[in-house]
C-alpha cells in the first residue's frame, strides 16, 4: 500500500472509533493499520469496508470486522483494478485533430471489457494514436469519476 492509502485508512479509521462512541487510541490504530496494510484486498474495498461500519452498532472494534467488512466489498469493486489511466471505470477520454472528443476502452482489462461492450476502440497506451478514424490525442485519462481509483484518487474520496 502507499503511504497515501495508508493515511487514508488511517483517517477512516478514527472515524471508525469515533462514530462508534470509543476514543481513538493512537496505538490501537497503529496496530489495525499495521494488519491492514498487509492485506491483499483492494484499497478501495477497504475503505468502502470501514465505513460500511460506521453505522453498525459493534460493542468492540476488532480488525477482523474490518476484515469482514472489506471482504464483503471487494466483489464489487474487484473489477475496477488498481488503473491509473481510466480510473477502474475503462474509459479514457482522447480528442481528434478536428477538436471531437472520444472515448476509448482504456488499455487495461477492464478497459477491454468495456470496449467489447461499447464497441470502443481500445487505447493504445501512447499521447498520440492513429487509428482509420484519425489522429487521436490523449486528454483525459479519468474520463469520468465515478471510478474510485485507488491511490491516485484519494482526494476524491475524503467524503463520509
Ligand atoms: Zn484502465
Amino acid at each position: 500500500m502507499q503511504q497515501s492509502e495508508i493515511l487514508e485508512i488511517k483517517n477512516l479509521l478514527e472515524k471508525l472509533f469515533v462514530a462508534q462512541g470509543k476514543k481513538p487510541d493512537s496505538d490501537i490504530l497503529a496496530d489495525f493499520v499495521s494488519e491492514i496494510s498487509t492485506w491483499k484486498y483492494p484499497f478501495s474495498a477497504v475503505c468502502a469496508g470501514i465505513k460500511s461500519l460506521y453505522s453498525e452498532n459493534l460493542p468492540v472494534i476488532k480488525v477482523f470486522h474490518i476484515r469482514q467488512a472489506a471482504e464483503l466489498k471487494i466483489d464489487r469493486t474487484e473489477s475496477r483494478g488498481h488503473c491509473h489511466d481510466c480510473g477502474g471505470c475503462g474509459v479514457v477520454s482522447m480528442y481528434r485533430d478536428n477538436g471531437y472528443s472520444a472515448a476509448m476502452g482504456c488499455k487495461c482489462s477492464k478497459g477491454a471489457d468495456v470496449a467489447t461492450k461499447m464497441g470502443l476502440i481500445r487505447w493504445n497506451g501512447q499521447e498520440i494514436q492513429y487509428t482509420r478514424e484519425g489522429r487521436f490525442r490523449t486528454i483525459n485519462k479519468y474520463f469520468n469519476d465515478m471510478g474510485s481509483n485507488p491511490g491516485q484518487a484519494v482526494s476524491h474520496q475524503k467524503a463520509v
